[in-house]
């Protein structure tokens, strides 16, 4: 998920659930391999029996409880919503779903939050993902799980001096799996909150081809994809996600997506070539071949 992505589904929890009090808890309803469950850091990443076996005690440290607050956090395995509940956070990167009292619930879902005025939250996660419950401290984090002093994108502290100086501390002959900026963008958490979606708003943005060599592209490049990055991400967070995903009432953000899914084969909104798809990375990537040319 991007920081945007997981900054929309906080803001709305804001609103739809903070302050409610939990009712009833169904965890682990539909067992899934790639959904882990852990109530200690210990647990995190358990095997799956050891996993199911921690989400019994999730109905116990939940229902009862009222819904302190929300945010977002990162650390070294990505980005994480927070809710805070008593004195532990329930900490997911997964699809979230808000249901107002009588609408109709979803048959499958792995953790399902019933709330005193009828209303309730469901975390869906088809790709998997966790959902963590674990104490928290005066920071609002769990305790030595989240180590990451890198700074938000969203922050004054992630600047262009940080961008271009981690750009010269990387050594970008050496990427894997690839040289590109795809790879050194959005893999392996280099930049959290940083992923395969949004990126390609960034590079459109930026006019950079995903494919394009990192260590070819010059300063002026480097400081095209910084400001692309510190425009997108709070463009995407005020629009409320991008026309491509669902926020938790099941509608799509208003950001226009430039090159997506939806705008594929459709003329580029800055030259009017059309947008292409190939893929790439174990993925596929979208950009308009003639403002984004590849550099090798
Ligand atoms: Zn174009």
């Amino acid at each position: 998920m991007s920081l945007a992505e997981n900054q929309v589904i906080s803001n709305q929890l804001q609103s739809a659930v903070v302050g409610k009090k939990i009712v009833k808890t169904v965890a682990n309803q539909n067992p899934h391999s790639f959904v882990w469950f852990a109530t200690e850091p210990q647990y995190a990443f358990a095997a799956k029996e050891i996993s199911h076996k921690q989400a019994e005690q999730y109905d116990d440290m939940l229902t009862g409880k009222v819904i302190q607050g929300s945010d977002v956090h990162f650390g070294s395995y990505g980005t994480y919503n927070f809710l805070y509940v008593g004195s532990r956070a329930l900490m997911f990167g997964i699809p979230t779903r808000y249901y107002a009292a009588g609408e109709k619930l979803p048959k499958r879902h792995q953790l399902l939050l019933t709330f005193d005025d009828g209303s309730s939250m469901a975390l869906c996660g088809s790709l998997g993902g966790t959902i963590y419950l674990f104490k928290v401290n005066k920071q609002g984090l769990a305790i030595d799980y989240l180590p990451s002093d890198f700074p938000s994108v969203l922050s004054d502290d992630f600047s262009e001096s940080f961008f271009l100086n981690l750009i010269k501390s990387t050594d970008l002959t050496k990427l894997q799996p690839s040289k590109s900026v795809k790879c050194f963008l959005a893999a392996k958490n280099r930049i959290p909150g940083l992923d395969n979606v949004i990126l390609h708003e960034i590079l459109w943005e930026a006019q950079i081809n995903p494919k394009s060599v990192m260590s070819a592209l010059g300063q002026d490049e480097y400081k095209r994809l910084y400001s692309a990055i510190k425009k997108v991400f709070p463009t995407v967070i005020a629009a409320g996600g991008l026309d491509t995903q669902k926020d938790i009432y099941g509608n799509f953000g208003s950001y226009i997506t430039k090159a997506s899914k939806h705008t594929l084969g459709k003329p580029c909104q800055r030259c009017g070539q059309p947008i292409v798809k190939e893929a790439y990375m174990g993925g596929a990537v979208y950009y308009c071949p003639n403002c984004q040319p590849l550099i090798k």
